[in-house]
């Protein structure tokens, strides 16, 4: 439904975009995921029309609408404010589209009753805007957008504003209704949690390029770059060096194939687990998060790891616990050289790593 083409974008010397390129299918939500600064909402802006593009190409339906305004594409947008009209009704609001495109009146009240119906709001369409909680604000802006039939929803933070209950609701009910709608969807967010729960893909971006694009799963355990790694999810990070192909991380070893040298290793505190082989450490606190536990642990050589453990297998602060990873990462460069089960901790060497 949407291909964008090496899209560029500059502000004098500060390169917002650069030459991104990804499809999004009909029927698809694709997450825009990244810091504050990275180039999220440049590039939503781009498609929208409301920002000129300075190279690339990008096409909807097939058809190139890189010159059109933005009033001329087949894009509708949901913004972090709802920016609805408060001396309008919600139906003035959410008819304003349909208006402009001088439909007749008995259509546009029957799909202006039907946008409403989709988000929620039956029975709301008198109201002015200021009578409207924050979350009910934002589903009538979703209903504006949906009342043209776009072909491509572009959705800028649009929950950010809300409370966090609010916001987990609202995406169920949008992740729901897109699907029922089988609408091509673009969602910003600088959220890791709120990508991972909306998106089919996520599109991870830094410093204005596109790091990674993959299914939230595929994201979180084989990310190709450590910007990825370390955005998302929590991640343990030792710097090691290189020795005969392997890595070393607390005794633990992988096998790289690569030149020795300096690297990054990492491991997730999920994939942290208790073994008499381990490595030794001081558990420093624990943090109850309900389902699991957050245990901080300190090792012998300073390094403070995160682990995260079975609450009924909860140390107490002061224990000292011995873990090995069940998976590690390397990078060198900022790029994945191997991610794999370490070896089997061999006796002698985690001997010599404790004491
Ligand atoms: P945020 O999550 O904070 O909204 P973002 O990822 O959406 O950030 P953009 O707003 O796209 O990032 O900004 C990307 C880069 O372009 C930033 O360095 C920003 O300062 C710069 N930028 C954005 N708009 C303009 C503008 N109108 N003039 C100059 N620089 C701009």
């Amino acid at each position: 439904m949407l291909d964008i083409v090496e899209l560029e974008k500059s502000f004098g010397t500060t390169k917002a975009v650069a030459k991104a390129t990804f499809s999004v299918a009909e029927g698809e939500l694709i997450c825009l995921l990244g810091p504050s600064g990275c180039g999220k909402s440049t590039l939503l802006r781009m498609i929208a029309g409301l920002a000129e593009q300075d190279g690339g190409r990008l096409l909807i339906a097939g058809e190139d609408v890189s010159e059109r305004a933005a009033n001329r594409r087949p894009t509708a947008m949901v913004f972090q404010s709802h920016a609805l009209w408060n001396h309008m009704s919600v139906e003035q609001n959410v008819a304003f589209g349909l208006r402009v495109r001088r439909l007749p009146r008995a259509e546009i009240t029957r799909k202006v009753a039907e946008a409403l119906e989709l988000v929620g709001l039956s029975g709301f369409g008198k109201r002015r805007p200021t009578e409207l909680s924050g979350g009910q604000a934002q589903r009538v802006a979703l209903a504006r957008c949906l009342v043209v039939e776009p072909k491509v929803l572009l959705m800028d933070e649009p929950f950010s504003a809300l409370d966090a209950h609010l916001r987990k609701n609202l995406r169920e009910e949008l992740k729901q209704l897109q699907r029922r709608l089988g609408l091509a969807t673009i969602f910003v967010t600088h959220d890791q949690e709120e990508a991972m729960e909306l998106a089919d893909r996520i599109v991870v971006m830094s410093n204005g390029a596109i790091e990674q694009i993959g299914p939230p799963g595929d994201l979180y355990l084989n990310p190709q770059t450590l910007t990825v790694a370390n955005f998302i999810g929590a991640m343990n990070s030792a710097e090691t060096t290189i020795v005969n192909g392997r890595a070393d991380w607390f005794g633990a070893s992988i096998a790289v194939g690569r030149s020795d040298g300096p690297a990054t290793v990492l491991s997730r505190p999920e994939d942290l687990v208790r073994s008499a082989t381990g490595a030794a450490g001081e558990v420093s606190r624990v943090v109850d998060l309900g389902p699991m536990m957050r245990v901080l642990v300190t090792m012998t050589d300073g390094t403070q790891l995160v682990w995260l453990c079975a609450r009924d297998a909860a140390p107490l602060p002061g224990d000292t616990v011995r873990l090995v990873p069940t998976r590690l990462q390397v990078y060198r460069d900022g790029l994945l050289l191997a991610a794999a089960p370490p070896a089997p901790v061999e006796a002698p060497r985690l001997m010599s790593a404790v004491s």
